[in-house]
């Protein structure tokens, strides 16, 4: 299906599904202490490899800030007890980024990815927590 596949507008059901086998997400800096999920693998509608992050404390208006620097900073919100809820289960929105061309029917530019979009959710289970305290 490669390269031949268009961009899409539109969205499958199916897509959420299947990406839960295709997509694994790790957690950064630690289960712990988590602040930015990491997903890889392949996309569920045109399957080429993708990488994504989900940061699950976001900053506004600091786009030069490094990814380092951003986690030492949500590290210190936390501390602070300014970000006291939990941050899993996390639910968020997943688009294709695969860097394999997909034509666009309408012309447009500065796609990237398939267009695909998906929901995924996130979330710790008993295992993650295994040997806490
Ligand atoms: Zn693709
Ligand atoms: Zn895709």
């Amino acid at each position: 299906m490669t390269g031949t596949l268009t961009y899409t507008d539109s969205v499958d059901e199916s897509w959420a599904a299947r990406a839960v086998e295709t997509i694994s997400v790790s957690v950064t800096p630690d289960v712990d202490n988590p602040i930015v999920l990491d997903l890889s693998g392949t996309c569920p509608r045109c399957r080429d490899d993708m990488a994504d992050s989900h940061w699950l404390i976001a900053f506004s208006g600091v786009s030069g800030m490094t990814r380092d620097d951003a986690i030492v900073a949500a590290t210190a919100l936390r501390d602070a007890g300014i970000v006291a809820e939990s941050l899993l289960p996390a639910e968020f929105t997943v688009q294709c980024r695969c860097a394999v061309p997909h034509p666009d029917p309408l012309q447009r530019t500065g796609l990237r990815g398939c267009g695909a979009a998906w929901r995924m959710r996130f979330e710790l289970t008993d295992d993650d927590l295994a040997g806490d305290e």
